[in-house]
């Protein structure tokens, strides 16, 4: 794995945490954009050499609806830049980890990606990422 490409933090509304994060963080928000696959929508800032993605449920059955439901907001997952996602994925998956696609599908940002399940990573959602050329 190449780095922490970004840290994936769940919010109920971005309206009201963009604005704090650019507080926080003092850069503004570069990037939002919505994932209808996942039923998300997504903000990004820059920070050094990763990234932060704020994600706000778009749909009551999304993945995040449910992750606040169940746990509040707050860190809902870790990617990790990879430079081939495929070989990545069979590795893991010969390591023993759980992963949560078959194939890597279309993220944020101009990426592939992959998820890991947490049972298998100590509690982490870990997404893997790669570039998508
Ligand atoms: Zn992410």
């Amino acid at each position: 794995m190449l780095k922490v490409e970004h840290i994936g933090i769940a919010v109920k509304s971005l309206s009201v945490s963009i604005p704090l994060f650019e507080k926080l963080l003092n850069t503004p928000c570069y990037k939002t954009e919505a994932v209808a696959s996942e039923g998300v929508s997504t903000a990004f800032f820059r920070q050094g050499d990763t990234k932060i993605e704020l994600l706000e449920a778009a749909r009551d059955d999304s993945p995040i609806a449910k992750f606040i439901a169940g746990k509040g907001e707050g860190m809902h997952h870790i990617a990790f830049e990879v430079q081939d996602i495929r070989a990545e994925m069979q590795r893991l998956r010969q390591e023993g980890f759980t992963l949560l696609q078959e194939e890597p599908k279309e993220g944020a940002d101009n990426k592939l990606v992959c998820f890991l399940h947490p049972k298998s990573t100590n509690g982490i959602l870990v997404e893997l990422t790669q570039e998508r050329v």
